[in-house]
């Protein structure tokens, strides 16, 4: 008895449903002043978080360098990766400050002060948070979806959404570091893991002014 002829069998690939990150929209961003301008690639509520940040390090990024207080408004950011952000103009304009060495860098424009990007001390885990009001158009990210560090009655904090706040940052970061997407940064060196401006830490004297 002779076996059946094979016949060919169906493909069990899933369509496609997820379009390519090239077809998401592209959202132009600058500084107040102009003279940096680029590109948020990729822009949609859920290739990213859209997130309102109480803490107090928010709070002082932007007083101390714009002299606006937020008080408790808090700061909004959208965590993307830093490979869908590039720039047409003005990169040499990046400033780096930190309030220690090992936190959370944050970028700056040279040119009008404005805070611009937050991101982790190495490029290995790439996570970028980019300051939402430099967004031309902010509805293609669509609403704050999450909370993080909210200001509780007993003086403690706490996060909604930490799962999506923590697990889709962490998952996208890990996907970039597998992928080595992590490499496609404009804001690091990758040769020498340093950022591209010289990190500047606020003297004590500065900090006093600020509600760290
Ligand atoms: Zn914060
Ligand atoms: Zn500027």
């Amino acid at each position: 008895m002779t076996s059946p002829k094979k016949l060919p069998r169906p493909s069990l690939r899933p369509t496609r449903t997820r379009r390519p990150d090239t077809d998401m929209p592209d959202v132009p961003f600058s500084c107040p002043c102009g003279e940096i301008k680029g590109t948020l690639h990729g822009a949609t509520p859920t290739s990213g978080n859209h997130v309102r940040c109480y803490c107090s390090a928010c709070r002082a990024a932007v007083l101390y360098t714009t002299g606006v207080d937020v008080e408790d408004r808090g700061v909004e950011l959208y965590q993307t990766t830093p490979d869908k952000i590039s720039f047409e103009q003005g990169q040499e304009n990046l400033a780096v400050f930190s309030f220690s060495p090992k936190k959370l860098l944050r970028y700056r424009a040279s040119c009008c002060g404005a805070p611009l990007f937050t991101m982790l001390p190495t490029p290995k885990f790439a996570l970028a948070g980019v300051m939402t009001d430099l967004l031309a158009d902010k509805t293609a990210i669509g609403p704050v979806a999450m909370e993080a560090f909210v200001p509780q009655p007993d003086g403690s904090s706490k996060h909604t959404s930490v799962v999506r706040l923590y697990g889709g940052t962490m998952w996208r970061a890990l996907v970039a570091r597998i992928t080595g997407r992590w490499k496609q940064t404009p804001f690091f060196d990758i040769a020498t893991g340093k950022p591209v401006a010289e990190i500047y830490v606020p003297t004590p004297e500065e900090r006093a002014r600020l509600p760290l």
